[in-house]
């Protein structure tokens, strides 16, 4: 038997929960930011199409952030920027995406992704232009279906992953798996050329693009607090410390081509637009804690097997087991009831079922199903479902594995999904995210006596200073807009 890993696992469940791409060969066409003719395999029109399908899936598994004025302030300046670029071969779309993770990315097709999470480590409009320029760079350049068209000959499977550009992957949250771990990244080479692009988009729509390079000491500052990240970023990305150079030079060089005038470096106008947006993960949707996933705006929980990663998504949650050899995916049916729920799953293609039982789990009505899954290669997973009715929705659970191996997992899938019932701890039902706090130092001390930790939050003074693009120790002026996190 063929040992299974994760990422062989991950590309069959994306071929049942994801609608897989079909493209075929285009030709040359001329980059809008180079001039140059070049061979890709994606046309324009099937980047489009490529973009708008992953652009649905995007949103659907890490939500948009519920709020009007922080989207549209977003979608203005990315637009603004865009118009810099000559690329007029896609109508841009620019979303933040309800999440802690640190990141920025873009999809073929003008799809443009910044996380609250990144919008929190940024001072001003000029670094969310540098950082929204420097990924529509991305897609003017073609990166991105470039990136594609290498991915999808190593790995159909992988096609989403392939497709979509992740800057920042050392800040992922450490309990992020699933999608997240098939996130592809492009060259140094790349990157140079998306920031250089990203100075000049973000310099010629009037923005101080030297300020972009102060995003780059904040990363390195936390690449540096978290350590062990290191070397997936170092081994993928160029050094930040090289960025930043980069960043500040081509910036001086636009700068006098534009003669200067350039603005958006003023806290007082970004900060107040982030006051009260939500800080880190938020634990209405779902959160791990002593073995246990709790669901508060749901109302459920369910157990989660000891040592396994666990990605919660907007529409799922992933449990990957130590080995990586198995996965247990949570999610909701699109069906009303959960005979129907399980009639669709074992109506697909390729499914055989060896056992379908009417049972109840956690007081609520439920279908146990036993199947294989034979995939187009040939492969064969063992899997273990439950459906379960917990009105208004039907939740799923997919126990994963290779066939040969179901054996030594079929008891921790048993038990994982039987697990599901009511949550009624009324202190996890109204727990409430961390927000950031936008304040004015009262007078003139060092940033340490300003702010107050939260441990909590996992927000010491160090890292309220690298929040701030601060030193601990350094002199702020009274009336400085600062954040914390309450
Ligand atoms: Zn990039």
């Amino acid at each position: 038997m063929i040992p299974i890993q994760v990422n062989r696992l991950q590309s069959l469940l994306l071929l049942f929960i994801l609608a897989p791409f079909i493209v075929g060969i285009s030709g040359c066409e001329t980059n809008p930011a180079t001039g140059e003719n070049e061979f890709l395999l994606l046309s324009t029109e099937e980047q489009r199409q490529l973009g708008a399908e992953a652009d649905a899936q995007i949103v659907a598994e890490f939500g948009e952030y519920n709020d009007d004025a922080i989207q549209s302030w977003v979608e203005r300046i990315g637009k603004e920027v865009q118009a810099q670029s000559n690329d007029t071969r896609f109508t841009y779309t620019f979303r933040v995406l309800d999440t802690e993770v640190i990141n920025a990315f873009a999809l073929p097709g003008g799809y443009i992704y910044v996380t609250r999470g990144l919008l929190a480590y940024l001072q001003n409009d000029a670094q969310l232009a540098m950082v929204l320029g420097h990924e529509v760079g991305h897609v003017a350049a073609n990166h991105s279906a470039k990136q594609y068209t290498s991915s999808i000959l190593a790995n159909v499977g992988l096609a989403i992953g392939g497709a979509l550009f992740e800057d920042v992957r050392p800040f992922l949250g450490a309990a992020q798996t699933g999608l997240q771990l098939l996130f592809l990244s492009y060259s140094r080479d790349n990157e140079s050329q998306s920031d250089t692009l990203g100075v000049k988009y973000a310099t010629l729509a009037g923005y101080e693009a030297a300020e972009g390079a102060e995003f780059f000491v904040t990363l390195q500052r936390l690449q540096e607090q978290s350590g062990t990240a290191i070397p997936t970023w170092t081994s993928t990305h160029p050094d930040p410390a090289d960025r930043e150079e980069n960043i500040t030079q081509k910036a001086a060089e636009w700068k006098a081509a534009v003669g200067g005038g350039l603005t958006g470096v003023n806290p007082e106008v970004y900060l107040p637009r982030i006051n009260n947006m939500v800080f880190g993960q938020n634990p209405r949707h779902g959160f791990v804690q002593n073995s246990t996933f709790y669901h508060p705006d749901l109302q459920f929980q369910f157990s989660v097997p000891s040592g396994w990663q666990v990605g919660n998504f907007a529409t799922q949650v992933q449990m990957v087991s130590p080995q990586e050899d198995a996965v247990i995916v949570f999610t909701t049916a699109s069906e009303s009831s959960a005979t129907a729920a399980a009639d669709a799953f074992r109506n697909q293609q390729g499914i055989q079922t060896l056992e379908r039982m009417t049972v109840t789990v956690g007081g609520f009505p439920a279908i146990r199903l036993r199947t294989t899954v034979t995939s187009d290669d040939g492969g064969t997973l063992s899997v273990l479902s439950y459906f379960i009715e917990k009105s208004p929705n039907v939740y799923i659970f997919h126990g994963y594995t290779d066939i040969g191996r179901f054996n030594t997992y079929a008891n921790t899938f048993e038990a994982t999904e039987r697990s599901f019932e009511t949550l009624t701890n009324a202190s996890i039902l109204a727990v409430q995210p961390y927000q950031l706090d936008i304040f004015q130092a009262s007078q003139t001390t060092t940033f340490s006596s300003l702010v107050t930790p939260n441990s909590g939050a996992g927000m010491d003074i160090l890292s309220l200073a690298i929040l701030n693009q601060k030193d601990v120790s350094q002199q702020v002026p009274q009336g400085t807009y600062l954040k914390q996190v309450d």
